[in-house]
């Protein structure tokens, strides 16, 4: 049995960033940037005002104030006359209009009086006042937006500034998600004594959405050798990565592991000294295009935590960000938690913020069948394997989840 970190890393180290596309700028939110990107010119692209007001040039409002100034011209944004304002003249302006010639501030209108053509100003105005400058917020050759960073809706924003339709991404991990169990009846089946519902495929559907790789069903198979290798061949023909759930315990019918070795994969691990899901098993195919198998437990609570933790960060790899790390804080513990020693435990919990740091609490049951306080968690508390008692007050590590 294998630590969780070496466990991690072991599957990380697997990870090839999958291939570059081009993409609209449209279809590109939440994809990955498989390019540098360098501005082909500055922004704001010129001096324009950051108020609606008056250019003027500051200089002539040095000394005795109020001072008077004629008005020469009108500078809308889009609709600009760019006459030179020259000494003891003004030209109004509206907010993102060009700063005329000549013209080195902006006062607001509300600070001085209008007269027909002409106003009256009060104050000593500092040149520069209310000018937005060209290159102030990004240099013409300047690095951007580095590869392997995440599309977010503010980098859609950045690369619309800068006119960019298209943009070179990585390719989507299409993910293929298998259900085993005998046990396992469809969501839509009425009950039957002995059986259950395929609750992981759907739970395993959501998570590869939000990580915005491409899901794909195949449905539940029997615990039978047969029957898994015929649906596992169809979906390593379709998928980069396919999560099986169940089946990879010490059961008479755990027949995953066998099943992937009859496709030609290699064993990467199997058991991991954590809980829950330490019977957790990973291997790798490869041929022309490689392929990985995540071989997930059954239990609801183990599918949805192996998935933070290892194939979460996993597929951001494949997608190639750069940022692949559940993000980690420290919280105190608001009370005891007793474990055994030898496995690292992820408690479920709800965190809160108060008087300048975070508490932890456990959501209830850690149970690796209970689904319900999975839904009341927010995050996930790792207490160290050879650590035995947590004591309220004590400080843990806690991953926050994003399903
Ligand atoms: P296994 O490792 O196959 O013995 O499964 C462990 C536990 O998880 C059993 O109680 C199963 O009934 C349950 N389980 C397995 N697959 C699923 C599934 N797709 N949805 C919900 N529960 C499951
Ligand atoms: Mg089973």
């Amino acid at each position: 049995m294998i630590s969780y970190e070496e466990a991690r890393n072991h599957v990380f180290k697997e990870a090839r960033v999958l291939e570059e596309e081009k993409v609209a700028l449209k279809k590109a939110y939440h994809r990955v940037l498989a390019e540098n990107i360098v501005a082909p010119h500055s922004l704001p692209s010129f001096n324009n005002s950051a108020m609606d007001g008056y250019a003027l040039r500051s200089e002539d409002t040095k000394d005795n104030q109020p001072v008077i100034l004629e008005l020469v011209s009108e500078e809308a944004a889009g609709n600009f006359q760019n006459l030179p304002v020259k000494k003891g003249q003004a030209a109004k302006i509206m907010t993102g209009a060009p700063v005329p010639p000549g013209a080195d501030a902006v006062i607001p209108r509300e600070e001085v009086d209008e007269k027909p053509s002409q106003i009256v100003v009060f104050r000593k105005v500092k040149k520069g006042e209310n000018i937005r400058f060209k290159g102030e917020d990004v240099r013409e050759g300047e690095i951007v937006l580095e590869k392997g960073s995440l599309i977010t809706s503010p980098v859609v924003g950045l690369l619309a500034a800068l006119g960019f339709s298209f943009v070179k991404v990585y390719r989507q991990p299409v993910v293929g998600v298998v259900a085993t169990g005998s046990e396992l009846l469809e969501i839509d089946q009425p009950l039957r004594p002995g059986f259950i519902r395929n609750s992981n495929s759907y739970a395993l559907q959501a998570q590869i959405a939000s990580t915005n790789s491409i899901p794909v069903d195949f449905g539940v198979v029997a615990d039978d050798v047969e029957e898994m290798v015929v649906t596992l061949k169809k979906a390593l023909k379709k998928c980069d990565v396919i999560l099986t759930t169940g089946g990879v315990s010490m059961g008479d019918y755990d027949l995953v592991k066998e099943v992937f070795e009859k496709l030609g994969a290699r064993r990467i691990f199997w058991k991991v000294a954590q809980k829950p899901a330490k019977p957790l098993t990973f291997y790798v195919k490869e041929e022309k295009k490689k392929r990985y198998l995540f071989g997930l437990p059954g239990n609801p609570g183990a599918v949805a935590i192996s998935f933070e933790e290892y194939v979460r960060p996993f597929l951001k790899l494949l997608s190639g960000r750069k940022d692949y790390l559940p993000i980690e804080i420290q919280a105190k513990m608001k009370h005891e938690v007793k474990k055994k020693k030898g496995r690292l435990n992820f408690l479920r919990v709800k965190l809160t913020y108060q008087n300048g740091e975070y508490l932890a609490e456990s959501v209830g049951s850690q149970g690796s069948g209970v689904l319900k306080t999975l839904t009341r968690a927010n995050g996930l508390a790792l207490i160290p394997a050879e650590v035995e008692f947590v004591q309220p007050g004590d400080r843990v590590q806690v991953h926050l989840v994003e399903w």
